[in-house]
């Protein structure tokens, strides 16, 4: 079903298109164009000179194209004068295999050779800052334990509710809105959907987030460690394989431990063989480490992972089965690319089914405070640079995410990487001035 982007524009009286993609880096790039042209770029796509974006591209390549995947169109609920759509990018009629949401299309479609579709939920957890940056917008917004914090959520209705209604009409069936662990921080669930759905969803959701924040004269923030000492934004993903009809979900199996089938212990086993690789895109940045890791935070708990470990319903490992049929991989951050945040699950996981491989036994314990004891578990990144070697180090998942996606993001990545080194910090200066 392609819809025309034309009738689209004559029906909901829509003046402008944002044509929009993804670069390695995650942030979203479009172009504004009015109505009358989108005939054309629907067929077209709308040019780009890719150097410009976070893609390992040159400014002598040809221009990149992006094409609107009209079956993702979403009129803007805030602005319904444009419509956001996101594109594939192409250069000179080829599929650019770098760009984010190629790289996805690409594994949900091997997954699909096989006869499997993946889906997801994530959690985007964000702050609600002052329009700097600095400080968190809300001067009560004080609890040491603000969890779920009644009166504080009330004081942000206005936007938290804005958002809702705006999910609600956009039919993603979104089912409670809470304040998070940290003062300022907010998260809002919505249901789960094929792999690339959740992944627009989930980058139209940051774009409505801060557009909606910004309107109330807020910054809102998916920044992993935004606020030192408190809770960090994590964007854990909840994960289950089906049939191709979408109505057989193959990890759920009553007769197995914790009702994960063996695809599914397969399918885990994938992801733990691979967690530090996936690292560098699950936790993609410099600030990434300071969620992960962590000291305990002034509520009494990081909720972020510190091993490659997994467990039932516990919240201090890295991949949790909370109930039957599915689980959650609670890793990623508020940084992770949305796209290749689905596509690394996708190809750690899909390559655990071809290798059978073991997850290893469950480990039940409180990881912070008995994590000592466990000895044998392979811990997390401790900087973006640990990450991106454990990445470079991992061929198989490297050519299970193609290889000249694999080669531009590390390449992209180290710029990010030597660029943090390069910054002389006042940490520097405290504890080597008196060598
Ligand atoms: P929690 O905070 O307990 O980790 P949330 O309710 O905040 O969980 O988020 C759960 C997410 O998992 C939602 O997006 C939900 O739709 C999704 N989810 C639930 N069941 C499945 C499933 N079988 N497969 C994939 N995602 C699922
Ligand atoms: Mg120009
Ligand atoms: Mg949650
Ligand atoms: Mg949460
Ligand atoms: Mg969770």
């Amino acid at each position: 079903m392609t819809q025309d982007l034309a009738d689209f524009a004559r029906e909901k009286g829509i003046k402008y298109f944002m044509i929009s993609f993804t670069d390695l880096a995650g942030g979203q790039r479009a172009k504004l164009v009015p109505a009358q042209a989108i005939a054309e770029m629907q067929e077209d796509g709308a040019g780009f000179a890719g150097f410009a974006t976070w893609l390992d591209l040159t400014p002598a390549h040809p221009d990149m194209l992006a094409v609107p995947d009209p079956a993702a169109v979403i009129q803007l609920p805030w602005k319904p004068d444009v419509a956001w759509v996101p594109a594939d990018p192409i250069m000179e009629g080829v599929p650019v295999d770098q760009a984010p949401r190629n790289v996805l299309r690409r594994q949900v479609a091997m997954a699909a050779e096989a006869g499997l579709r993946v889906k997801t939920g994530v959690e985007a957890e964000f702050f609600l800052l002052e329009p700097d940056g600095r400080a968190i917008s809300d001067p009560q917004d004080i609890a040491e334990k603000p969890c779920y914090d009644q009166q504080a959520v009330m004081r942000r209705y206005d936007v938290v509710a804005e958002i809702c209604d705006y999910m609600l009409e956009l039919g993603w069936n979104p089912y409670q809105n809470d304040h998070e662990d940290a003062n300022g921080q907010f998260e809002m669930n919505w249901d789960f959907a094929d792999a690339l759905v959740t992944a627009d969803r989930h980058s139209f959701f940051k774009f409505m987030v801060k557009s909606v924040a910004e309107k109330h004269g807020l910054r809102a923030t998916f920044m992993p460690k935004p606020i030192e000492g408190l809770t960090g934004n994590g964007c854990h993903a909840h994960i289950s394989v089906w049939d191709m009809d979408g109505t057989t979900n193959a990890f759920a199996d009553p007769s197995a431990d914790m009702g994960l089938s063996e695809q599914g212990r397969h399918f885990l086993g994938g992801i733990m063989t691979h967690a530090t690789a996936m690292c560098a895109i699950t936790n993609p940045t410099v600030n990434s480490y300071k969620r992960l890791n962590a000291p305990r935070t002034t509520s009494g708990a990081t909720w972020a992972p510190n091993t490659v470990t997994w467990t039932g319903n516990n919240r201090t490992h890295m991949v949790r089965v909370p109930g039957p049929g599915r689980f959650e991989l609670r890793l990623p951050d508020g940084a992770a690319n949305p796209y290749l945040l689905q596509a690394a699950i996708i190809a750690a996981g899909m390559d655990g089914l071809t290798q059978k491989a073991d997850p290893g036994p469950r480990c039940d314990l409180d990881m912070y405070a008995e994590g000592h004891l466990v000895t044998d578990a392979i811990t997390l990144p401790l900087n973006l640079l640990d990450a991106l070697r454990a990445f470079d180090a991992n061929d198989g998942f490297k050519a299970a995410m193609g290889e000249e996606f694999s080669a531009a993001f590390q390449k992209i990545k180290h710029i990010e990487w030597r660029s943090y080194t390069a910054h002389f910090s006042e940490w520097e200066r405290l504890n080597t001035l008196d060598v």
